[in-house]
């Protein structure tokens, strides 16, 4: 098999130092093993702009997903109401989520290709007193979009409301104060713009909302007040850790931290984001969200004519040494390009030189 790079949303390419990281078999119950936990908790508030006390760092084994279900049955307690805002199909998993867990629910269902609606959302809170907490994905991966964070956080506060956010693609790659803008929780995973590879989870809780939750969940494995009280006492995590993985993901923090910090990283993704798109659109191909909710994270483009084979465009590329990722949409044929990761200006150019070089002998092929 030819090596290649990740263009896809998470697991993503990571740097070689990181993966080094890995090669050590670390004891769980060891104090230099605890203290890189400790050390992660203490450095993914800050990447947050949140005190420690006020906030604190939950990690848990599992993907992504794990982390958002264990924040739903943990924190929305039986006679809580959550109003769920989606456009994409993260929204739509927590929609599951609630559904499987018995939770009392309302949706607020936005099409995939718009941005969740202030407007809207308060003429839900408005008409339904039984709301208690909001949740809503940041970057919704499913087509890139970016939903307005700050003033959805603003106004769930505005209401007296738990702001529960599934801010998995983006933390790490977009500046989030968590604890200016008011944020209960947020959810994000190791293998995503921090960098690390896949294994487990994070929340960032506010400290208090979290205090209040003891004995609410329904499933001993994603309780996070149980998983937390074990945590905070030395850095031990409650169950086997996923030893390697902690490894890498301390190392991928300290590499976000020299790369200049979560503003030097949006940085970088914002200018490939950029670059991408430019050079896709000289070759024909549109993206399906508007520029200005675009994500620097991922991008959905439509197919540029109706014949076009991505399964023969995937395995081009592929041999030429990038993975793409298919699109997601039932509406639209579309195909998706991530940004994020070990990526560079080099690489993006080099990918838009292959995608020129098919389009160039499709084209032949065509006529
Ligand atoms: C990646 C991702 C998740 C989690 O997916 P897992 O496969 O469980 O890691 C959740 N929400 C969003 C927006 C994501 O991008």
């Amino acid at each position: 098999m030819k090596d290649y790079k990740l263009l896809t949303p998470g697991p993503l390419t990571t740097t070689d130092s990181v993966k080094q990281a890995m090669l050590f078999d670390r004891c769980t119950w060891d104090d230099d093993y605890k203290q890189i936990t400790q050390k992660i908790r203490q450095q993914l508030l800050a990447l947050a702009a949140a005190s420690p006390g006020a906030y604190t760092a939950v990690l848990l084994q599992g993907s992504g997903s794990f982390g958002v279900e264990a924040v739903l049955t943990t924190c929305i307690g039986r006679e809580d109401t959550c109003l769920i805002i989606t456009n994409g199909a993260y929204g739509q998993r927590m929609v599951k989520m609630a559904e499987y867990l018995g939770l009392h629910y309302i949706v607020c269902q936005v099409p995939y290709g718009q941005p969740a609606d202030a407007a809207t959302v308060r003429l839900l809170l408005e008409a339904n007193d039984a709301i208690t907490h909001v949740a809503m994905v940041h970057c919704e991966t499913t087509t890139g979009i970016l939903n307005p964070l700050q003033e959805m956080a603003d106004l769930a506060k505005a209401y007296g409301k738990t702001f529960i956010v599934d801010a998995m693609s983006s933390f790490g790659g977009l500046e989030i104060p968590v604890q200016e803008w008011k944020i209960d929780y947020l959810i994000s995973s190791a293998n995503k713009c921090i960098q690390g590879v896949p294994g487990f989870c994070f929340v960032l809780a506010r400290t208090e909302a979290l205090a209040g939750c003891r004995g609410q969940a329904r499933s001993l494995c994603l309780d996070l007040y149980d998983q937390w009280q074990c945590m905070e006492k030395d850095g031990k995590w409650r169950y086997t850790s996923p030893t390697h993985v902690v490894a890498a993901f301390s190392r991928a923090l300290d590499e976000l931290a020299a790369e200049g910090g979560v503003s030097a990283r949006n940085r970088r993704y914002r200018e490939n984001n950029k670059l991408l798109r430019e050079k896709l659109k000289s070759l024909g191909f549109a993206p399906y969200i508007a520029e200005e909710s675009q994500s620097p994270i991922i991008t959905t483009f439509l197919f540029p004519y109706s014949d076009f084979d991505f399964n023969r465009f995937y395995h081009y590329v592929k041999e030429r040494g990038f993975v793409l990722y298919p699109g997601k949409l039932t509406d639209a044929d579309t195909f998706r390009i991530g940004n994020i990761g070990e990526i560079y200006r080099q690489d993006i150019s080099l990918l838009g030189d292959i995608i020129e070089e098919y389009m160039r002998a499709e084209h032949h092929e065509h006529n």
